[in-house]
């Protein structure tokens, strides 16, 4: 079982390992990788200041009952001249792939190359980065990777806040006002429990209460199908909200299902 990571790992990465540790069973083998995988990161994006905390991750890792930890050299997985990448064409186009082009071929690519270098039979991935783990899934039903994809729920601080690596780079200020995302996205879940179903409504309640954070501005709003991740009108089974907003440098996603999908993806 592989629970692939960047790392600077948190309880939303335990969760992960520890869902990834009764997968593997007692005579299984539990792989955490840990990698800041250079390919995803754009010109200019937070590759450098990625945290990186490798003393307490491999704690966390062997607390959980990990059997080994994966800490490639960027040069150990990518020669100098590499030149193929793995990359999904549709579902990658919108949402953060229109803020980060090139991420989702970078995270792609490091993906297939753990597959294939693992072998895995469960790969365990968030739903904190639903998007992501739509295109895992996309990626691995097309190219036909032996490998079953298992997605694990947000983890949240008490406030709300979505669990990140980069939770550590905001300033006490935006720390404070971060939680606001989840509220936001909590308060239009709450609408469409109440019976709306108009997306265009539930967007501007959801823009509106992110863009009067203070010191936030907004990346991105929007409603899709959870699976296809196609824009939507109304809201019917598997919607999903999706936000990314940023504080100041940093940059935070969160999402939340308006309606749960049928079967978990
Ligand atoms: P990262 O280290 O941020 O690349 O994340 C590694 C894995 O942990 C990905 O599958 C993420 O979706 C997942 N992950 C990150 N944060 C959380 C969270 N708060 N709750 C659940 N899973 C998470």
């Amino acid at each position: 079982v592989l629970v692939p990571t960047m790392g600077a790992l948190h309880a939303g990465h335990r969760s992960l390992l520890e869902a990834g540790r009764k997968f593997a069973g007692a005579h299984g083998t539990l792989v955490a990788t840990i990698f800041v995988n250079p390919t995803q990161f754009g010109p200019g994006e937070d590759f450098r200041r990625y945290p990186r905390t490798f003393a307490d991750d491999r704690k966390m890792c062997g607390a959980v009952g990990a059997d080994a930890i994966f800490v490639p050299a960027a040069e150990a997985m990518y020669s100098s001249d590499h030149s193929v990448f793995v990359e999904e064409s549709v579902l990658s186009k919108g949402l953060c792939g229109r803020s980060r082009p090139g991420h989702f071929r970078g995270v792609c690519t490091v993906v297939s190359k753990l597959f294939l270098l693992f072998n895995p039979q469960v790969a365990v991935f968030g739903e904190k980065d639903w998007q992501q783990l739509a295109i895992i899934h996309r990626m691995v039903r097309d190219l036909n990777f032996p490998v079953r994809i298992a997605g694990c729920p947000t983890v949240r601080e008490p406030d709300g806040l979505a669990m990140s690596s980069r939770n550590r780079l905001l300033v006490p200020a935006a720390r404070q006002a971060a939680p606001g995302i989840c509220r936001a996205l909590l308060a239009i879940r709450k609408e469409v429990r109440g019976g709306e179903r108009r997306v265009d409504k539930l967007l501007r309640m959801l823009a509106g209460s992110l863009e009067s954070l203070p010191g936030a501005k907004l990346d991105y709003a929007r409603i899709v199908d959870a699976r296809s991740l196609d824009p939507i009108r109304f809201v019917k089974s598997a919607a999903c909200a999706l936000v990314a907003v940023r504080f100041g440098k940093v940059r935070l996603i969160d999402n939340i299902l308006l309606r749960p999908p049928r079967e978990r993806i």
